[in-house]
């Protein structure tokens, strides 16, 4: 999350607040609690990348919508530090201090233990009578017996800690895992690509790498006549055919709104073409019916482009060029699939 430092002046911050929901409602969209941190940012924050990315998106004439900054929100706003600091880190911080005190409480208790029974050996180095002795003895059962009870107080605290502990790192660990998860399709979301990405560009399994970007033809209609949840239903049987396309070793990722992308390792230019052949057929191929009132709706198509890793790119030179070829499959009719040349 950015720093909150936009401006600490009030009249200033209100100011923003009010461009901010101007800027909303200009472009008919709700002040929702998500849109309105993204355009916030926009307009008074200092994230170049989310500024540029919007900018290019308003210039290019099309509308602004939700999803674009859900988008937004998810790339730039959200980073796996924010998450982890925000939702773990109280609760580490609690067990941590509770762990401390317990500890210090049992520090404590040892000294006086300690002490007591130094000033009972002192006693014993004189000679001392019976009932003294019975006394020291006494007394030496007791602070025993109340040292052990603060022990095993102290143990059963340490083992609660210790499964505190487990259950907040599975938590952590699945957090992990959520925070590269896309929530509607399954699939991996930007995030994790761009760190997979790096990955692959950098290890030999990504030498022989193709990538896919597929973009589902004519969605603003779907959306436009059947409404969002059935063009959510449309993306989510879009996602489920890319994986029943493709392998154990590729990597499907929703890459946008209705955009996918799967990166294929060990993949040759023309082995990519034909995964992406085939879930072009299987997706025209797709009859979909809504449940609730058995309304068939009308098939969809979907647009590719493939490209291969040339031993001198980069994730963007790779990528635009998958880009293009896409481009070339939408103003060649779209329902096609464009193989990139190098
Ligand atoms: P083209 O064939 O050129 O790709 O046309 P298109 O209508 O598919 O392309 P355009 O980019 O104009 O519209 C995409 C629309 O997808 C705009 C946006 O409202 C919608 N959209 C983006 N994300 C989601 C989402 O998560 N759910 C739903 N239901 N709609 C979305
Ligand atoms: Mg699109
Ligand atoms: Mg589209």
């Amino acid at each position: 999350m950015p720093e909150p430092s936009i401006t600490e002046n009030l009249e200033e911050t209100k100011q923003l607040a009010f461009r901010v929901i101007d800027f909303l409602l200009g472009h008919g969209i709700a002040p929702a609690p998500l849109s309105y941190a993204v355009i916030y940012e926009y307009l008074g924050g200092t994230n170049g990348e989310l500024r540029q990315r919007l900018d290019e998106h308003l210039q290019t004439g099309k509308a602004l919508d939700e999803f674009l900054l859900r988008d937004l929100h998810d790339i730039y706003l959200i980073t796996d530090a924010y998450q982890q600091q925000y939702a773990m880190g109280g609760d580490l911080r609690e067990l941590l201090n509770n762990l401390l005190e317990h500890l210090s409480e049992a520090g404590e208790g040892t000294k006086a233990y300690h002490q007591s029974l130094q000033k009972n050996i002192a006693h014993l180095q004189k000679p001392v009578e019976p009932a003294s002795l019975r006394a020291i003895a006494v007394d030496i059962l007791e602070t025993t017996e109340a040292a052990q009870a603060r022990t095993s107080l102290l143990q059963a605290r340490l083992e609660t800690s210790q499964q505190e502990t487990e259950r907040l790192r599975a938590e952590l660990e699945q957090q992990r895992r959520e925070a590269q998860i896309d929530p509607l399709t399954g699939l991996f979301n930007r995030r994790a690509l761009d760190a997979h990405l790096n990955r692959l560009m950098t290890t030999e399994e990504g030498e022989k790498l193709s990538m896919v970007l597929l973009d589902i033809d004519y969605f603003k209609q779907v959306n436009d006549t059947y409404g969002h949840a059935l063009g959510d239903a449309v993306i989510r049987s879009v996602a489920n055919t890319i994986r029943k396309c493709i392998r154990g070793d590729d990597y499907p990722v929703r890459f946008g709104g209705e955009e996918f992308l799967v990166l294929l390792p060990n993949t040759s230019l023309d082995g990519a073409a034909k995964v992406a052949e085939t879930i072009r057929v299987r997706i025209e191929a797709l009859r979909l019916v809504r449940r609730r009132d058995n309304l068939a709706l009308k098939p969809f198509t979907v647009s590719l482009g493939v490209a291969q890793r040339q031993p001198d790119d980069t994730r963007e030179s790779l990528f635009e060029r998958a880009d293009r070829a896409l481009y070339q499959s939408k103003q060649g009719g779209r329902n096609r699939v464009t193989v990139g040349s190098a």
